[in-house]
């Protein structure tokens, strides 16, 4: 990546949001479709549970909708194909069958050059976080097994902690206080972070609290429904991230 182009994209940032300067002490990643290659699956089973009740979603769609709730996303589809939103009873049964079909998938992979940029985060003094809106209760031990030695518990903000989601800008918000109250010495605000996000919603959740958020395409969309939603930078996939990390670092410090 051109060193103008960073350069420009956090002048931009300084510039929209009044800050003297960015001063990065965290870094928050989102996790579906950015630290794993899980996006695939929520995906195709969203399409196939759809299609089992007689309804449409396109995979292609579903990374649109990502980042929603699963209520969200049925009413969405729900009023376009039927003209009325979906009763609670309908939600819960379509809701369980996607996750039963999401849980029969092969279990995603981590995403290639996520680990090795979370071990260069780390030595540059940045402190991951996690803010996701899955709500696995295996979720701690699964990242720990597969980022050994990066993520705090204390840091990360998931579905039990949030009341609205993304695209709201409140898990970022939460993630923040979250890094306050551990690093309680530290007074910290928006330019203190970056926001790494896969998802269009994630991107506006990101930019609707403040961050500098960085979009990374892992997916089939355009980089134009990232870009619109005011990600301040691009990346198409997590290992091109990592090897431009001392250059994103050097404008960032
Ligand atoms: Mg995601």
């Amino acid at each position: 990546m051109d060193k103008k182009l960073v350069k420009q994209a956090v002048e931009g940032y300084l510039q929209k949001t009044g800050y003297g300067q960015m001063s990065l002490n965290a870094a928050m990643f989102d996790m579906d479709g950015v630290l794993f290659d899980s996006m695939k699956n929520h995906a195709k089973s969203w399409h196939q549970t759809m299609a089992h009740f007689g309804l449409d979603l396109p995979e292609w769609e579903a990374y649109m909708h990502e980042g929603r709730t699963g209520a969200g996303t049925i009413n969405i589809v729900s009023m376009r194909e039927r003209g009325h939103e979906a009763t609670e009873e309908e939600i819960e049964r379509i809701y369980r069958y996607k996750s039963d079909l999401f849980n029969q998938c092969p279990k995603a992979e981590r995403m290639l050059g996520a680990y090795e940029l979370l071990v260069k985060v780390k030595a540059s003094g940045v402190v991951p976080m996690v803010v996701t809106g899955s709500g696995q209760k295996t979720l701690l031990e699964r990242l720990n097994r597969n980022f050994p030695n990066i993520f705090q518990e204390e840091l990360m903000v998931t579905a039990f902690d949030v009341k609205y989601g993304k695209p709201n800008p409140e898990p970022y918000l939460m993630g923040m206080e979250k890094f306050n109250k551990v690093f309680t010495s530290a007074q910290v605000s928006p330019n203190n972070f970056i926001v790494v996000e896969n998802a269009p919603l994630g991107v506006q959740a990101g930019v609707a609290a403040g961050v500098f958020t960085i979009a990374v395409n892992t997916g089939p969309l355009p980089d134009d429904a990232l870009l619109s939603q005011g990600a301040n930078l691009l990346f198409h996939s997590m290992q091109e991230f990592c090897d431009e990390w001392q250059i994103v670092f050097s404008y960032l410090a």
